[in-house]
């Protein structure tokens, strides 16, 4: 059994360690624990030591979990891909989704948000690699899809998130990782992005967060190394 609280801080101290390494403050960058496909007691615990934000990729999975985490100080964050027909639940119950990459789902989410009164704050995945099969939109196509985001009143649309290509070396994904910071500053310059001096990048997982904290993550998201290894998808 991993010793989660150990894990927590282990890497919160590598977080922190590549921030001051780079200039950054450590505090510009918060840490998502991703617990899809995690038990419950292995959150608690992480919770229990002070870890709120979590991430989930599965909606069905995420909602049983919010509601055993009702009145606590536990947040959701969403990463995964979400079919149109699960943004009701998406909208009603997560605080931040990090993977809007179509106007049709963005339109959704907005009006299931307008109804249960709620502002969502939202990322648009960018696929980097431009990888066939990934989801997330051309970075090419990115702008566009920020400047329609602004259309929607309940979002708050706040920075960028990417899933790179899969590479075993961290220092291969840099570049990757460079590209969704350039696009990031150009639509900050710009005026797009809900704050006008900050904006969200979501990169770095449990292999590569250093390396995106030296390029400008500010969320970084993190399971296997906080909570061991996942138990494999039932199919
Ligand atoms: C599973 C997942 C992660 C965490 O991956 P680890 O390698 O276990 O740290 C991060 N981001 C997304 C989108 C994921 O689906």
């Amino acid at each position: 059994m991993a010793n989660i609280q150990n894990n927590l801080q282990a890497i919160r101290q590598r977080i922190d360690n590549a921030a001051l390494r780079c200039g950054r403050k450590p505090g510009e960058i918060r840490l998502v624990a991703v617990s899809k496909r995690i038990g419950l007691s292995a959150i608690e615990q992480a919770n229990r030591a002070g870890q709120t934000i979590f991430g989930e990729n599965y909606m069905q999975e995420a909602k049983e979990k919010i509601e055993q985490f009702q009145g606590t100080d536990a947040e959701w964050h969403f990463i995964g891909h979400i079919q149109s027909n699960k943004a009701r639940d998406v909208a009603a119950l997560i605080d931040m989704v990090h993977t809007v990459d179509r106007i049709k789902l963005a339109k959704a989410l907005n009006r299931h948000a307008g109804e249960y009164n709620r502002k969502i704050s939202v990322l648009v995945q960018v696929n980097v690699g431009e990888e066939t099969q990934k989801a997330g939109i051309l970075p090419g196509n990115a702008e566009e899809l920020v400047r329609s985001l602004r259309d929607f009143p309940q979002l708050e649309v706040k920075g960028l998130m990417t899933m790179p290509p899969f590479k075993s070396n961290p220092e291969e994904v840099r570049p990757y990782f460079r590209i969704l910071r350039k696009l990031a500053e150009d639509f900050s310059a710009k005026g797009l992005f809900r704050d006008s001096n900050r904006f969200e990048l979501s990169m770095g997982m449990s292999g590569d967060f250093e390396v995106a904290v030296e390029e400008g993550a500010t969320l970084v998201r993190v399971g296997t190394a906080i909570f061991g290894e996942r138990p494999a998808l039932s199919v």
